[in-house]
């Protein structure tokens, strides 16, 4: 049986608070394992009302990614006996731009795409997130994936709020001038919402470095100075921060031991399948493998390799940086993607793409350990396969937060103007993963509910704590 509110501990508190005065200093407190105890700003509480939301009927696609992020946090929020007013700031984005980009192609013509940026929400700070160029962008992906952002940045407690951005179109059909030319007026177009106080983009799907040194570039000659804090994920010249690049992987790494060593599993020899060899994927396999385990497959877009006896991964990434794939890796048996998927190993981490986990292959998963290292990669429907089998899932919102962590790190460094060593990103990424992964954990176990909904109970319950201090303006 579920708990519906969580033990509450203030000395404010009365059923009747719904806000409390600025000047409350209340804690929450929640028991956490070992001993220890959370301590979280005034929140979550109370009222019995139940939330009701008229157009459910539309998010019924298990694979739309807006139903998926709402679904779970509908869940949580029921958990949170969230008021109903909070529920329904939270569920809508602050703002949503969608701006047409003109721009003169290389063959003289003119063409205009539509592009979109989406700030969820800002109420912890300025928003967060990512600029993807691709066919398949949408006003309701760019919508989820902003508002994935928001619960991230809750989650690892980084003072951000969350946004997306993308633009329509193919880039691997473009020259680079023409990105470039797309680049610069897709930020002017959207221009009035960017800015290090406001909304602080960085590279997604089909962006890069260089992608960001043209966006602050752009940003910096419209506002008359070097403003490097406008994007994140930088190169290292200009105001990125080392350390970024493996960040991801590095923050899917430190989850994976942390929720090894609390299911009493061995990290030294304990078996991994990593779904996707980029920048995520790879790293993850990478450090895992420094880290002991072995890892007995990989796989990316032109397929998969299983090795019983563990992958050299060193050598599967010099092969892919010479070959651009894994197509032709012969170091293995040669497998498909969703056989990969349902390998029986202690660690699944599915590091590609969104929805490959669905309820349609949920109840064949053997991993005792799934790493959420993409956004997305459990469809809600599998959520409560995974759960009866007794496979502990690390949510995305959680596992793969490694990588904006460390994108707050460049955007604290640029402001300050002083640059940290790697050493001292990766042991500050390392307090952040660790402690993010105990925070979740302590309040999983508190509610006896899964790793995720504990991680939309904590983002929404940090993000609706300041909704509540700072009132509704006006
Ligand atoms: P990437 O482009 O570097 O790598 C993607 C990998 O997935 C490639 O190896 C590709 O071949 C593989 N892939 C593509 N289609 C596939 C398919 N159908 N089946 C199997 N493999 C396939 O991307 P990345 O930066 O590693 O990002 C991977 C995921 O992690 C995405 O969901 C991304 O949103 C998420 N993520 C990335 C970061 C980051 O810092 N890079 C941060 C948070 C989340």
């Amino acid at each position: 049986m579920l708990p519906s509110t969580p033990r509450i501990e203030s000395d404010w508190y009365h059923p009747r608070n719904t806000y409390p005065s600025l000047s409350t200093h209340c804690r929450w407190r929640f028991s956490a394992p070992r001993g220890r105890v959370l301590t979280m700003p005034t929140d979550l509480r109370l009222p019995t009302h139940k939330i009701v939301r008229p157009d459910k009927d539309r998010f019924l696609n298990e694979e739309n990614p807006f139903e998926a992020m709402m679904s779970r946090f509908d869940r949580a929020a029921e958990l949170l006996d969230l008021e109903p007013g909070i529920y329904r700031v939270l569920r809508n984005p602050e703002k949503q731009i969608i701006v047409s980009v003109p721009i003169q192609l290389d063959s003289g013509d003119v063409e205009v795409f539509t592009g979109y940026r989406v700030l969820y929400n800002t109420s912890r700070g300025p928003a967060k997130g990512g600029i993807r160029f691709d066919l398949q962008v949408t006003l309701e992906e760019v919508k989820a994936l902003a508002a994935w952002m928001t619960w991230k940045c809750a989650v690892v407690s980084i003072p951000f709020g969350g946004s997306k951005g993308g633009v329509v179109c193919d880039p691997l059909k473009m020259s680079v001038g023409e990105l470039e030319r797309l680049t610069r007026r897709y930020t002017a177009g959207i221009i009035a919402t960017l800015g290090p106080d406001s909304d602080v983009p960085a590279p997604d799907v089909n962006t890069n470095e260089r992608v960001m040194a043209w966006i602050m570039d752009t940003y910096s000659m419209h506002v008359g100075h070097t403003t490097t804090a406008v994007v994140t994920g930088k190169p290292v010249e200009m105001g990125g921060s080392l350390g970024r690049r493996e960040a991801t992987g590095r923050g899917c790494m430190i989850v994976t031991k942390e929720a090894l060593q609390h299911l009493g599993m061995p990290v030294k020899g304990a078996t991994v399948a990593v779904q996707g060899f980029g920048n995520v994927g790879s790293i993850t396999a990478q450090l895992l493998q420094s880290e002991g385990c072995k890892i007995t497959a990989i796989g990316d877009r032109s397929g998969a390799v299983h090795n019983a006896a563990g992958i050299d991964i060193e050598d599967a990434i010099r092969y892919v940086k010479g070959h651009k794939s894994l197509e032709g890796y012969t170091k293995g048996d040669v497998l498909t993607n969703d056989e990969l998927l349902t390998l029986d190993v202690d660690v699944l981490v599915p590091a590609a793409l969104e929805n490959v986990i669905t309820s349609k292959n949920a109840g064949k998963v053997r991993a005792k350990v799934i790493c959420e290292g993409a956004n997305g990669p459990t469809t809600a429907g599998a959520d409560a396969i995974l759960d009866e089998k007794g496979i502990f899932v690390i949510p995305d919102i959680l596992a793969n937060a490694g990588g904006v962590t460390v994108s707050y790190f460049e955007w604290v460094q640029d402001r300050g103007g002083y640059f940290w060593s790697e050493d001292t990103v990766n042991d500050r990424l390392r307090d952040i993963m660790t402690r993010s992964f105990r925070d979740v954990l302590g309040l999983s176990r508190q509610h006896k509910v899964n790793m995720r909904t504990a991680a939309y109970m904590l983002a929404i319950s940090r993000v609706s704590t300041v909704h509540r201090l700072r009132g509704i303006y006006a």
